[in-house]
């Protein structure tokens, strides 16, 4: 009987998960956090915009994940996909860090 419930509590979850229209997949990325050490080091953040041009003075706004060479763009699920510089955690595709490499063209 207990069995029975967790099964049909995750059939139920996976239904709203499927019907909100978020791929199941990015649910199994791990997202970089923007104030883990690797992320400080390299200036990390979520939205490209945000980044502070005084201390990365080349930054240019067009300059975003989803354009850089690192981003496994294959792999994107939502708005985020795995980046090679942080090991294969999730960043954002309108994220930016000072190793942005812009994918060859
Ligand atoms: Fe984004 Fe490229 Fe930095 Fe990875 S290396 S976080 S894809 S700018």
């Amino acid at each position: 009987m207990h069995k029975r419930r967790i099964v049909l509590r995750s059939i139920s979850t996976i239904a709203v998960v499927s019907a909100a229209g978020i791929p199941l997949s990015a649910f199994a990325l791990q997202k970089v956090d923007p104030k883990e050490p690797q992320a400080v080091s390299l200036g990390y953040t979520d939205d490209s915009k945000t980044v502070d041009t005084k201390k990365y003075p080349k930054h240019d706004p067009s300059q975003t994940c989803d354009t850089c060479q690192f981003y496994q763009a294959a792999q994107q699920a939502g708005n985020i996909a795995p980046c090679s510089v942080f090991g294969g955690k999730g960043v954002a595709a309108k994220g930016w860090c000072s190793a942005y490499t812009r994918k060859p063209a």
